[in-house]
């Protein structure tokens, strides 16, 4: 990867839409949670344990690794720290907007009354706006769990409390004890061509995250990673980092394997970026100033100032 262009994505300026609350803490954060938690949890408080501590032998192991980690915030002084870090990392990256994935449930259930949670996340929100320059969104989880009560539960603080910053329901938490042979028949139309057809004539844009797929096992290697056949199909994609310490990955990072698989240059890696402000939650006027931020970036490229400006000029 050339140095130019990991110089370039890092100033990129970029929206996240799909990185997860918890998964996104950092071993700074981890360490700091670790320590006031200390003789209550298998989390190691020093940083340089962490990273063994982040290794993992398979998805399920992955799901015990990440719940260690969900316990360690509980109470809202927890959620504050962990949600303030969170919009300082992503504007780090020249992150201007995040789509957040966030579950309330798993801090319901562990005491933190569900006004608390929704004040703790809103006051750090709007601390890294004015601290960081980044606007942060909420996606509520529903947990994927055998009974119902998550869902209900994440419903009915979605409808009481109505944080400002709530756009979005999501679906996912721990798969262990859920049967997966319920979910044959998505399984079966994921590798359906007509899949990726109805995706691309009714523009639904999928959230791609590269190293977590690898990581995972969802998919043998970031070699083998689909990314340039859904690009090839038509299928409107976007890059983001899901729980990118747990990966030892960034968004920046995730641009650059993306640009890797698909063989990008500057202007390749602009247009992932502008696809995902496209496809965010953020109103027309912050999508349109995103996008021109894009393209002034863009054209401060060293070569391109005399190149035609896709925008109209005045
Ligand atoms: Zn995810």
């Amino acid at each position: 990867m050339a140095t130019d262009l990991t110089d370039f994505i890092a100033g990129l300026p970029k929206v996240e839409l799909h990185v997860h609350h918890v998964g996104s803490a950092t071993p700074y954060t981890v360490a700091r949670l670790a320590e006031r938690h200390a003789g209550t949890t298998a989390v190691p408080a020093d940083p340089a344990l962490l990273a063994e501590y982040f290794t993992f032998t398979d998805f399920a192991h992955f799901v015990e690794v990440y719940l260690s980690v969900v316990d360690l915030i509980r109470d809202a002084e927890d959620l504050a720290t962990l949600t303030y870090d969170i919009g300082a990392d992503l504007a780090a990256q020249s992150v201007r907007y995040a789509e957040l994935t966030l579950t309330p449930y798993s801090s319901i259930v562990r005491g933190v009354p569900a006004e608390a949670y929704c004040e703790a996340v809103e006051d750090a929100r709007l601390r890294a706006a004015r601290d960081h320059g980044i606007q942060l969104r909420w996606c509520f989880d529903i947990p994927g769990e055998p009974t119902m009560t998550g869902a209900d539960v994440t419903l009915e603080v979605a409808l009481k409390q109505r944080p400002d910053g709530l756009v979005s329901f999501g679906l996912g938490g721990p798969e262990s004890g859920i049967p997966r042979a319920r979910y044959a028949g998505h399984f079966a139309a994921a590798r359906d061509p007509d899949l990726m057809a109805h995706l691309r004539e009714h523009d639904i844009a999928l959230e791609v995250c590269p190293t977590s797929n690898a990581c995972t096992r969802s998919v043998p290697s970031l070699a083998e990673h689909p990314l340039p056949q859904l690009v090839a199909a038509g299928v409107p994609v976007t890059v983001n980092s899901d729980d990118p310490p747990m990966f030892s990955t960034t968004l920046n990072r995730e641009y650059q394997v993306a640009a890797d698989l698909l063989d990008l240059d500057e202007h390749g890696v602009a247009e992932l970026a502008r696809q995902a402000v496209r496809y965010s939650f953020l109103d027309a006027a912050g999508k349109t100033a995103v996008l021109a931020e894009i393209d002034d970036y863009l054209q401060a490229l060293p070569g391109e100032a005399g190149r035609p400006c896709a925008r109209p000029t005045d």
